[in-house]
């Protein structure tokens, strides 16, 4: 039976699964749809439903989540059961954190920054977007308006375990932690927000430069965590953040074995800022002594919004839904699996 403890950390911590369409180079090379979303919150990997010669025998797989979305939802949907309950956590003074979980081209950035692939970038659409825009709509509130707060935010890259800002060139960043262990993006540019419009220009802007200079923009986001804070401050002072997280794409585990000794020290280092992360969540609010905060940059830099009383987290765990991907969704619906 549920416990009162159980309760509140429900609350706090909200976990869910989307997938999308089979998309145009799945299509041609015949890949098949394995996943299937019976209900709001049960995802099931199975056999493709079409009758094929199989290669691999697929077992029926079925995992529960807070909520699940099928390959017809929109970024407004996942949004409203996700990050939008998280934004009134930051105006009741608390720490808010979004995180977009799985393996490169399941559609963390398609989710989280809005829709990056064509020519006409648009990220009016994605998560950060939708949340600043209820961020300048909640201001306007009278309980709110009246605290007379400023809306401020952050973009920052994590790759290979050092910090770079989006905001500023991509400038490399320190971290430091003081006697009491707070920590400090020393330099961090947080620049003034006064409405949607100058948001979606900071990260058109940060997203151009985390891919400038790359041969390839999905082979470098791919190996960084990519970090967007939405920051309320009330006479100088932090009265809440809600910090939007891109991570790295999770199937780097093949490189550990890789000959490339740089790929290699970096896929390492994206496994362990993983697992740290998913400790931290799993401690999330409970004081813990052992949450492995400084096992990794990310989370040593996400530290104070894992502490305190009122700190929520949701995790946004996405999947590609062809049998070529089933062993990197089956690890990220592992991954996601509270409950088990
Ligand atoms: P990731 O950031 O996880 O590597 P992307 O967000 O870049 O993945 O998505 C990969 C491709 O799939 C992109 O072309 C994107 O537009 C498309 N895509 C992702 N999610 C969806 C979706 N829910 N509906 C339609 N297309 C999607
Ligand atoms: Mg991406």
């Amino acid at each position: 039976p549920l416990t009162t403890a159980d309760l509140i950390e429900d609350h706090r911590i909200c976990v869910c699964v989307r997938t999308r369409p089979l998309n145009k180079k799945e299509l041609t090379v015949k890949d098949l749809d394995v996943i299937t979303i019976p209900s709001k919150d049960v995802v099931m990997v199975h056999e493709p439903k079409q009758k094929v010669d199989l290669t691999r025998y697929l077992e029926n797989q079925t995992f529960r989540f807070d909520y699940a979305f099928d390959d017809t939802s929109t970024n407004e949907m996942v949004y409203r059961f996700t990050a939008r309950p998280l934004v009134e956590t930051i105006f009741e003074r608390g720490m808010a954190t979004c995180f977009a979980y799985g393996q490169t081209g399941s559609g963390k950035t398609h989710t989280m920054g809005g829709d990056f692939s064509g020519k006409n970038q648009d990220c009016s659409k994605g998560i950060y977007a939708l949340a600043a825009r209820d961020v300048f709509l909640m201001l306007k509130k009278p309980n709110y308006k009246k605290l007379d707060l400023q809306v401020y935010a952050t973009f920052f890259e994590i790759y290979s375990g050092k910090v770079f800002d989006l905001l500023n060139r991509k400038a490399k960043l320190r971290v430091l932690e003081d006697g009491k262990q707070q920590v400090q993006v020393v330099g961090l540019q947080e620049r003034e927000v006064k409405c949607t419009e100058d948001v979606l220009k900071l990260i058109e802007m940060g997203n151009s430069c985390r891919t400038s200079g790359q041969t390839s923009a999905n082979a470098h986001s791919s190996r960084s965590h990519a970090v967007f804070q939405i920051i309320l401050r009330r006479r100088g002072k932090m009265h809440g953040k809600f910090s939007l997280i891109d991570l790295a794409g999770n199937e780097r585990g093949a490189d550990t074995s890789s000959a490339d000794r740089q790929t290699r020290l970096e896929g390492a280092e994206i496994n362990k800022s993983l697992l740290a992360l998913k400790e931290c969540i799993r401690a999330l609010g409970r004081n813990k002594p052992h949450t492995p905060f400084r096992a990794s940059k990310l989370t040593q830099v996400l530290r104070d919004s894992f502490i305190g009383e009122n700190s929520r987290t949701c995790m946004i765990a996405t999947i590609s839904p062809g049998m070529a991907s089933c062993e990197n969704t089956l690890n990220t619906l592992r991954y996601a699996n509270r409950y088990g």
